[in-house]
């Protein structure tokens, strides 16, 4: 273990990048890095960071920035929740702190808009606390030299990953083991085809030794998708109504409104469907006519692929009895005031039917 974080720290000695925040341990710059960095690429992050540190050098001209300002240097970065955390930190450690960053992780993790990673950051980088910082690349780095099959998504994997770097952070400066350990990774020991051969850790290495560079990280299985086939009949009537369902809450899209259905889990003729209940204890003895059948509808739920296609027919005279349970006849002109799902928004909007929002 010393001698792998020795190595490692010897490298990165002489294979770091120069970037302007490495050369300064005022806690703002590594700060505002590290929220710039997150989930961005460094060459991309450092015009950004150029930018900010040029407009705002400190904390203070941060803290008084307006909303527009910082979001406007922000923009391209994507992911707005940093940009208003950064500014919301900027002013609390104002207001609150007197403009001095706390040095602990505990109390960073107070103020709100920093998180575990960005509080361990600053309090290593910084203040020289051994808070391990686990990123992508230090999971990448661990999980294949070490063998570790936690899949890194799981709050048991943060912990196992963690608790490791910082064994192999004692007795080294916190600061710069965490920047060696995301440097390697980041320049290094690559997702796609490091440069095994000649690594530091050649020797040692679990996923090099049992092929399993690719395998490692693991991430938690994504589940399964299945794919449902969705038949809808709208129904309109002769005085401007159409048949609208009040879904239960037993499925998908609980208590929104849609069209009587009948779902497969195979593709179906849409016509012979209409043989099929529901629809049949809709349609016996009513007279009714083809209006259209809609082009298959394709909505992607996190578990279900839904294939929805729409059959619209107009009925002479529907009964205006109260219809069955959960359906019920509105007015056309009105159905817009009924939450919808996407799917059918989309339908509705593309047969004119609701506006285009
Ligand atoms: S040997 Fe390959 S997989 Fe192992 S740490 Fe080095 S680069 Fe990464």
């Amino acid at each position: 273990m010393e001698d792998l974080s020795k190595k490692l720290i010897i490298w990165y000695q002489q294979n770091k990048r120069e970037l302007p925040w490495r050369k300064s341990s005022d806690p703002y710059k590594i700060w505002l890095s590290e929220v710039i960095l997150q989930q961005t690429r460094v060459n991309q992050g450092l015009n950004y960071y150029l930018k900010f540190e040029n407009r705002f050098p400190d904390i203070y001209s941060l803290a008084e920035g307006s909303e527009d300002e910082v979001y406007k240097l922000w923009q391209g970065l994507g992911y707005y929740n940093r940009a208003q955390n950064l500014l919301h930190a900027a002013r609390t450690i104002v207001k609150e702190y007197g403009g001095r960053f706390p040095e602990e992780k505990e109390e960073l993790l107070k103020i709100k808009g920093i998180g575990s990673y960005t509080a361990s950051a600053v309090a290593s980088m910084a203040f020289g606390k051994p808070t391990p910082v686990v990123d992508g690349n230090v999971f990448r780095v661990l999980s294949r030299v070490f063998g570790l099959y936690t899949p890194i998504d799981t709050a048991k994997g943060k912990k196992e990953f963690s608790s490791l770097a910082g064994k192999l952070m004692a007795g080294h400066p916190p600061g710069i083991f965490n920047q060696a350990l995301m440097e390697f990774g980041a320049l290094w020991c690559k997702p796609k085809n490091p440069d095994c051969t000649h690594c530091i850790f050649f020797k040692r290495c679990y996923a090099r030794k049992k092929n399993a560079v690719l395998a490692l990280p693991v991430k938690k299985p994504k589940p399964k998708v299945t794919d449902r086939y969705f038949y809808y009949l709208v129904t309109e009537t002769q005085n401007g109504k159409i048949l609208m369902n009040k879904r239960g809450s037993n499925d998908i899209w609980k208590n929104l409104y849609d069209f009587p259905l009948f779902t497969l889990q195979e593709k179906s003729e849409p016509l012979q469907t209409l043989d099929q209940p529901p629809f049949q204890s809709i349609l016996p003895g009513l007279v009714y006519a083809l209006s259209d059948i809609s082009r298959e509808y394709i909505h992607l739920l996190t578990h279900q692929r839904i294939h929805a296609v729409f059959i619209r027919i107009f009925v002479e005279n529907f009964p205006e009895q109260s219809p069955e349970k959960g359906l019920l006849l509105i007015e056309k002109n009105k159905i817009e005031k009924y939450p919808v799902p996407r799917l059918l928004e989309q339908y509705l909007q593309d047969q004119k039917l609701i506006k285009h929002h």
